[in-house]
């Protein structure tokens, strides 16, 4: 007898990235950023603490929306805060999509939406990406009949970014398409949510986390930004105190110190140019990363070879492993951590052969 609901019986549950609890790794697994976050967010929650924590936080985050609006040159009914962007993800599902209902992503991509899509007893299509990470040419035809298209953007594991024109064509006929923009502020050309405002707005919607570029994944804070029809039908699913007082005051001091964001971004995009670089000298290939990871893969095919030799001197990157339809596609995913950090990872690598 089992006590669970089919569904969850047969699910193998998603699988995050190690978090060793010693220190002395060289920990460039999860995509966390290796320079710490504004000195006014670690005010702003001094000064929280020293208040009421007694009370209920802003079930609407008004604050927070009117900082994140003003962002992205919205009004704030367009705005929805969730606890970590994988919050927001969950409540995208459970909002738009009824059991059996179809779910589709990009794959390789993000290996969340396909645990959210089981949970919630959703069909789930993967649409396999070309060997270059371009769509397929049958995407478009695979994407339409969805409630939900999730698209990384810039995606992961990859890097790569995709045109504007490629996603709005992909936007459901009777759907959503979700660009999850986590990495949207490591992007050359920053996202600024341009596609909102199209006419095809009413059918997207862009989700941000501060976890990444903002230094805040201890913090798990992120959102959603979406027309207000769209909004407010997700605010009817979300928890009213989804988000705690203290993550409330972190995040909206973090949205308002642009400059600090911008510094550290900046470093991690020059580190990055120089990790690719120096990733192609030793005979890997390395996608030209719009993000703070790399992807790297060597055609020996010793990746998981090197993931071992690198924890073995404490050193954590990545390793994955995707199933394709013409056999096994697997790599080393490396954050960009700081100059020092990239060095030892690269020097290692030579070491290792
Ligand atoms: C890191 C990441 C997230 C999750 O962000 P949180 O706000 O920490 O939950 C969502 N999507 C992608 C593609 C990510 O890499």
């Amino acid at each position: 007898m089992s006590l669970f609901r089919p569904l969850v019986q047969q699910m193998a549950g998603y699988t995050p990235g190690e978090q060793p609890q010693e220190s002395g790794w060289v920990k460039l697994n999860t995509n966390e950023n290796a320079y710490p976050p504004s000195p006014r967010v670690l005010e702003a929650v001094q000064q929280t603490l020293e208040g009421r924590l007694n009370i209920y936080p802003d079930p609407l985050a008004t604050e927070f929306r009117k900082v994140a609006a003003e962002l992205f040159q919205v009004d704030p009914d367009w705005i929805l805060p969730g606890n970590g962007s994988d919050e927001v993800l969950t409540i995208l599902m459970r909002t738009f999509v009824d059991q059996g209902q179809l779910v589709s992503a990009p794959y390789p991509s993000y290996t969340l939406y396909e645990t959210l899509a089981e949970i919630q007893g959703a069909r789930f299509q993967k649409i396999q990406l070309n060997p270059d990470w371009s769509w397929p040419a049958s995407a478009q035809q695979l994407a339409a009949d969805s409630k939900i298209l999730f698209v990384p953007n810039p995606n992961a594991p990859s890097g790569n970014r995709w045109s504007d024109a490629d996603l709005l064509s992909l936007i459901p006929s009777q759907g959503v398409l979700v660009l999850d923009e986590a990495y949207g502020d490591f992007c050359d050309q920053p996202h600024q949510g341009e596609l909102l405002k199209t006419d095809r707005g009413n059918q997207l919607v862009v989700t941000r986390t501060l976890s990444k570029s903002y230094s805040l994944a201890g913090i798990r804070f992120g959102f959603a930004v979406a027309h207000p029809d769209l909004i407010s039908g997700m605010r009817k699913v979300k928890d009213s105190y989804n988000c705690n007082t203290l993550s409330l005051a972190a995040a909206t001091a973090a949205l308002k110190d642009q400059d600090w964001m911008q510094e550290n971004t900046a470093k991690i995009r020059a580190t990055r140019s120089y990790l690719i670089e120096q990733l192609r000298h030793l005979g890997f290939e390395a996608v030209d990363s719009q993000t703070n990871f790399v992807w790297c893969t060597h055609s020996d095919r010793e990746h998981e070879r090197r993931y071992q030799e690198l924890k073995r001197r404490k050193i954590l990157v990545r390793y994955m492993q995707f199933s394709l339809e013409e056999g096994t596609l697997d790599g080393l995913r490396i954050t960009v951590g700081t100059d020092a950090e990239i060095q030892h990872v690269l020097d290692a690598l030579q070491e290792i052969g």
